[in-house]
């Protein structure tokens, strides 16, 4: 079940999840994809589940970088 990502702008569907922009892991399956078109350069935000060959190496990013695993932000103040 691959999620279609489709440009608001352009139209095109031709996106692939693992050129994103930047990503927001939101649960050990799902993220938040920001992807640029590659047409017309706009930023799309696709709420979709990780590919299976992408979720061992954005989970490892995001421990690394200790951040981006979920919405909760802690506050230091
Ligand atoms: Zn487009």
């Amino acid at each position: 079940m691959a999620t279609v990502v489709t440009c608001e702008t352009c139209g095109s569907t031709d996106f692939d999840l693992h050129d994103y922009c930047s990503v927001m892991v939101l649960s050990s399956e799902r993220a938040l994809f920001t992807l640029k078109c590659p047409k017309c350069g706009t930023k799309v935000t696709t709420l979709s589940p990780i590919p299976q060959d992408m979720r061992s190496g954005i989970a490892a990013a995001a421990r690394k970088m200790n951040a981006g695993m979920g919405g909760c932000e802690t506050s230091n103040r």
